[in-house]
This record gives C-alpha cells, structure tokens and sequence, in this order.
C-alpha cells in the first residue's frame, strides 16, 4: 500500500480523504492555496505545501504546483477528491506520466465520460437505455428545431462538456429552440471554452436516481446500490437518500447488475456514479461521474463499505475486498447539504463562523471542515458541512434527521439548515413522493 498520498482538493472532502488515508496508516499530503493556510484540511494533514494565491485557476487547478508538491515530499498518489481537478483527463494523464499514481480511472475513461456526447453512445452500445434525443451534438437552429420537432416538445439542449448543471436550457416550443440553443452555447463556451451541446427530450416527472459502482484491476466490478437525488436546485442537489423511496429491492438488483455488466464490458477503473432520470418506471441514463460523489456517505451508511479506502485499494492494485453478493443493503441514510448561502436568496455568504456545534449520537455523521473562528472564504463552493444521518427505515432515519438540524448550530454566516428543517417537515417529503422539480416549486411558495 501507498505510505503517502497527495490529497489535491480543500474543504470537507480533503478531510474525508485524510481520514481514510489515517486510518490505513497512509501518510497524507495537504495542498492549499495562501487563503487556505488555517484550513483544517492543512492542519491535519503530515505534510502541507502551499501551492499558489486564493483563485482556483492559480492554486487547486495549477497542474505544474500540485505535481511539484507530490516530488519534492515523494508522494507516491495523487487523489483528486471531486471538483477541481478531479474529471480532467489531462491531470490524470500528466499525473501518471510522472510515475505517479492517479487514484480514479484512466484519463482515456474520463476524457469519454466527460463528453457526454461519447458518453451517451458509449453505454447505449453497452446495453444501458439513454434519454431519447439527437445522434451526436447538434450545431445550427434549423438541424436543432428539425430533432426537436422529431422528439416531441419540450426539449432540454444540454452542454457536451456540461457539469454542475450548466449550460442547459428548455425549449417549450419550437420557437424557443433558437433562442435556447444560442444560450445553451454562449453558457458552454463561456463555462467550459466548448460550445458543443445536444438535445434530449425534457421529461416532465423524473427523479434522478445514480447507481454508484467500484471496479478493480482484475475484473470485478460491483454496485453499491442507488442514491436518489432528485431534491435538487438549478439541477444541483441539495438533500440526497439512499436507498431510492421509488425503487423496490428487485428494481434495485436489476438496474445494478445492468450498470455492472456495461462497467466491466467498458473495463473501466475505481469507483464511479452512473446517473440516470427514472420516470413511469424506466431508466434513462444521463451521464456518468468517473469520481467520488459529494453524497457517497450515504451509500456507505447503508452498506458499510468505506468507498474511498476501496478507491485507494484499487488504485494499489488491490482486488475488491467483498463480492456484489457479500453486499447488503441495512437501513436508510440521508445526506443534507449545508451551504454558507442566504437560505431565502442562496446567494453565497462567506464570512467567519462564530459558534460552532455539530450534532452527534447513534448513526449521525458530519462531514465538515469548519470550526468556531474559521473564515469561509469566497472563493470556493459555498458547501461548509454535509449532514449524514442513518436509521433502520426511512422514518426512523427522518426522526433522526430532524433531531440532528435542531442540534445543529453555526454562527456567524447564515446557512441553509433551516431550508432542510421546513423540507423534510414537509408531507410529500414525508411521503417520498418528489421529483426533480418538486424542491424548486417548494423554495418559490416557502412563507
Ligand atoms: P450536469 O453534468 O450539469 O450535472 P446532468 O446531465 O447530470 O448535468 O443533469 C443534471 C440535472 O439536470 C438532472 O439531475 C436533472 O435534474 C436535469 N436534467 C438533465 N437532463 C434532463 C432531461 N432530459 N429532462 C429533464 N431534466 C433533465
């Protein structure tokens, strides 16, 4: 096994990493920019190197810095945890062309993942049913409005390079194709310096429902179950459960062995998250994440598998410790996600965090770097804190959940906590009966 890894990420996720790390008895590398030097993740890490000013694009994305930082302390792999560089297939690539180890899969997998184009043939030749839409990318109005018109309205014109829910505009009608399709494009180039986008048919109820996997360099590969994710705003996920209230366990078992069987036949590497709409019953996939997911807890609450120890085994070349029939499915495990943001505009507050005290007891789990006197700084995710709490069914673990966020303070800067305590006081919630467009409409009619 590794003795020292690179953590190339910040905040809660960083932290997530070098607890894993410890407890393997790997030591741990901290990168931080000069805004992160108290940082948590700097604190607890053995060894922590400054790689560069507070802007992302000079500091956590600064490829040459992070490689530098592995040399000069003989760090012998690199985990991306999720954001910065964790999907560019060229660090990946340069990475490995250093002798170091690129904890996730090959940058051949994740430059075809992150073009969602390739990414929609791809597994349709695997066997995985997709959202019906156009063959390849689409560039003019007139070829635009002649698929959409095929498809049927309304129609959702998406990135190719797309993520974190941009560049991805609605056409009601066809007269909306032309002014959805330029904005889709102006959004993409100015998000991602690439205009290619697609369309899809937009459906009208789906939840989203992601199937994590984890495939080691010998052939296994295994599913750990869903997550539903569908209470999402701006196509961003805010409060996340496992196991799906719509699935039953045979739907569960099917749609798993579906994704494994396409996740060997792509002989892919590491752990990764097939994301899908479900609507009356029918999976179509939308793209997959060649990474550790924000909302993982969950999956490891209701399986007790640590996924970044098994990624860090997989990347040793390690063969997975269990098989997909040692997997059992205990429980239910929600995730709230808690942003430093004005909980009524959701605009991004940073600020110094005056009081601090996170919730405990049986099954809940908090995955935050913050503490009393930290400064959030404004250049990163708003995200401070992911709330995990776990119950032996669904209603036990919302009980818990309640009891937890009535526990929970942060002061200082405001925080969405109390937009999950009116949500999961709410019936439909209660009641699992919510899709992808359920919380947008729950925000617009709060009191
Ligand atoms: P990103 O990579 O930006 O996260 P995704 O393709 O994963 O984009 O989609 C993010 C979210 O956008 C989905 O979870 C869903 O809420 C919405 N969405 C995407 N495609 C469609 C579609 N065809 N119909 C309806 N909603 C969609």
């Amino acid at each position: 096994m590794f003795e020292k890894v690179l953590i190339a990420s910040r905040g809660e996720i960083a932290l997530r990493i070098h607890r894993a790390c410890r407890e393997m008895g790997i030591n741990t590398v901290a990168v931080h920019s000069t805004a992160d030097a108290h940082a948590m993740h700097v604190r607890l890490a053995d060894e922590a190197v400054c790689i560069g000013p507070p802007a992302a694009a000079d500091s956590y994305l600064n490829i040459p810095a992070i490689i530098s930082a592995a040399e000069i302390t003989g760090a012998e792999a690199i985990h991306p945890g999720y954001g910065f560089l964790s999907e560019n297939a060229n660090f990946a690539k340069i990475v490995a062309a250093h002798g170091i180890t690129f904890v996730g899969p090959t940058s051949e997998h994740i430059s075809l993942m992150g073009d969602k184009i390739a990414a929609k043939e791809t597994v349709k030749r695997l066997g995985i049913p997709v959202v019906p839409g156009s063959d390849g990318g689409v560039t003019t109005e007139e070829e635009a409005r002649r698929v959409s018109d095929e498809i049927g309205y309304p129609v959702i014109i998406k990135a190719a390079a797309g993520g974190g829910g941009r560049g991805m505009k609605v056409a009601q009608t066809a007269e909306d194709v032309g002014t959805a399709l330029s904005a889709a494009r102006t959004e993409s180039k100015a998000a991602f310096g690439d205009d290619a986008v697609y369309i899809e048919k937009y459906l009208g109820k789906p939840r989203h429902i992601e199937v994590q996997i984890l495939a080691d360099s010998h052939g296994n590969v295994v599913h750990l179950g869903e997550r539903d994710c569908s209470l999402q705003r701006r196509h961003q996920k805010v409060l996340e459960e496992a196991p799906s209230p719509a699935l039953n366990a045979s739907q569960r078992a099917e749609i798993g062995e579906r994704v494994s069987k396409a996740i060997s036949g792509l002989g892919y590497l590491g752990a990764g998250t097939i994301e899908f709409l479900y609507e009356n019953g029918e999976f179509y996939f939308i793209e997959m994440n060649t990474r550790l997911q924000v909302e993982h807890p969950i999956t490891e609450a209701i399986t007790g598998i640590d996924i970044v120890r098994e990624q860090l085994r997989i990347a040793d070349g390690a063969p997975l410790s269990f098989t997909q029939d040692d997997i059992t499915f205990t429980g239910h495990a929600i995730e709230c996600r808690i942003n430093a943001e004005d909980p009524n505009t959701f605009v991004p507050m940073p600020g110094q965090i005056t009081e601090y005290h996170a919730p405990g007891g049986l099954d809940v789990r908090v995955d935050s770097a913050i503490y009393s006197g930290y400064k959030v700084p404004p250049y990163y995710d708003s995200l401070i804190a992911k709330l995990v709490v776990r119950g032996g069914n669904r209603n036990e673990c919302i009980m818990r959940l309640r009891r937890a966020l009535e526990e929970y303070v942060i002061g200082g800067v405001p925080t969405t906590l109390d937009v999950h305590r009116a949500l999961i006081s709410n019936a439909d919630f209660q009641n699992g009966s919510y899709d992808i467009h359920w919380l947008e409409n729950f925000i617009a009619n709060r009191e």
